[in-house]
């Protein structure tokens, strides 16, 4: 048993702090939630950890994470390149050259860098070639996962199959002996690059596993334009028809939407995951349109994500948290409509909910499993402390002050530090495996400025 203090920023319905707070962690869950003499009296014997200055939160979600393909050329594609160029010639060609290897590599970096900065459930976003590698890789840091697997069925790219195959992978997806805090859900790559066919036999596959389900759609206007081509009708209204909408499904992005677009989201219960730096990074129009603020206000389903690190780049929530929260009061001039406590909402508990695991995380609340982030708020960001530690937290602060992490119990994260690993071991390997890819994608080092 251990006794973690410090203001507790439960997260639970009534939204308590704590101030002088305690969480008492048993085993996986937590067992106890109030002021720290209290918790203290009941298990003297606990080993406390923390001090009165610290701020405990629940852990953070982030639901859209590419784990494979551009950690290993993370920051390599400039960000001024046509709409969909990246994509095509970067990012596509350097999945296609990814070994196990890399992404057993690619993944413990990201998930490392993640649970730094206190994320501690990923869902990751449907493009990993060898799931079992991810796995490997989440087991070893010690961090929460949901993984998908590439599907699609196009004409030609990597991992390309027929619908059958495509629905194949995904059920030995699904399948595969993982320990207990990963799992898996059916992903595919989204977009125009799935057929009917495809998108309603893996709904069928998750309604029938009863897992989630997540695919890319409309994070710019090329979706509403080729849906519209191929069947007349916006990409959710068609995707409705299909019957494939409903609270198993969370679509990544969702940015351009019509009303009714937005309507049917809201209404049949489909989550939406917005990665508003990705959008910023990516020039899609995220100021013009963010509609994910309308989905909020309809009391729709709504998380965050941190999507690839040539989109958005750093795996860091609260940086999400605060864009969004920011792009959501100047989107109608109105700084009254959204707030860093509703950002905070979609980074853990609205965000776990989005997903289907606010069961097991998302706040700090008896029988939830022990995933806790401790900040640090003796770093100078946070001197004074304000009256209102989650202003300070999402305004004021970021991934940098979280100084240690708790997943399922464990401590994964001490003194900023990753325990279970050394992964400044792995620069090197890094180095080498980042530049082998780029040799076998045929993709040439790029910097805008002459390197003398
Ligand atoms: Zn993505």
């Amino acid at each position: 048993m251990r006794i973690i203090r410090g203001t507790v920023v439960t997260m639970n319905p009534g939204r308590e702090i704590i101030d002088n707070g305690a969480v008492l962690i048993d085993g996986t869950e937590i067992a106890a939630v109030g002021r720290f003499d209290e918790v203290r009296a009941a298990s003297p014997d606990a080993k406390v950890s923390g001090s009165t200055s610290d701020l405990v939160a629940p852990g953070y979600i982030n639901g859209h994470q590419h784990l494979t393909g551009d950690r290993l050329i993370q920051s390599s594609i400039p960000d001024d390149l046509p709409p969909g160029e990246s994509i095509f010639t970067w990012v596509v060609p350097i999945h296609a050259e990814h070994t196990g290897d890399d992404d057993e590599l690619s993944a413990t970096l990201t998930l490392a860098e993640s649970l730094t900065n206190g994320i501690t459930t990923t869902f990751e976003a449907g493009t990993v070639a060898h799931p079992d590698r991810i796995a490997r890789a989440a087991e070893k840091v010690g961090a929460r996962l949901t993984i998908g697997t590439w599907g699609w069925d196009i004409e030609e790219g990597p991992f390309v199959g027929s619908v059958d195959e495509v629905v194949d992978r995904q059920r030995r997806m699904l399948d595969l002996p993982t320990g207990p805090l990963v799992s898996g859900w059916v992903s595919l790559v989204g977009h125009d690059l799935m057929s009917d066919e495809l998108v309603v036999a893996a709904t069928e596959l998750a309604r029938s596993r009863q897992v989630g389900m997540t695919f890319h759609l409309s994070p710019s206007t090329s979706d509403t334009e080729s849906y519209l081509a191929r069947t007349g009708r916006a990409p959710v209204v068609h995707l409705d028809s299909l019957g494939v909408l409903g609270s198993h499904l969370a679509i990544a992005h969702g940015v351009h939407l019509d009303d009714d677009e937005v309507a049917l989201l809201v209404g049949s219960r489909t989550g939406v995951i917005s990665c508003p730096w990705a959008y910023l990074r990516l020039g899609q129009g995220l100021a013009r349109e963010f509609r994910h603020l309308d989905l909020w206000r309809d009391g729709g389903r709504l998380a965050l994500g941190c999507d690839s690190e040539n989109a958005g780049d750093m795996v860091d929530g609260l940086r999400a948290a605060a864009l969004f929260a920011g792009m959501a009061k100047e989107r109608d001039l109105d700084p009254t409509v959204f707030g860093a406590h509703d950002a905070l909402e979609l980074l853990t508990i609205r965000g776990a909910e989005a997903l289907g695991v606010d069961d097991r995380v998302g706040s700090i609340e008896v029988g939830k499993q022990a995933d806790l982030v401790v900040h640090d708020r003796s770093r100078l960001e946070w001197i004074p402390q304000s009256p209102d530690p989650v202003l300070q937290l999402v305004w004021g602060s970021d991934g940098r002050s979280v100084r240690d992490v708790y997943v399922a119990g464990e401590q994964v994260v001490a003194d900023k530090q990753i325990t279970a690993i050394d992964v400044h071991a792995l620069t090197d390997d890094a180095v080498a495996a980042g530049a082998a890819l780029r040799t076998r994608a045929g993709i040439d080092d790029v910097s805008r400025w002459p390197k003398i």
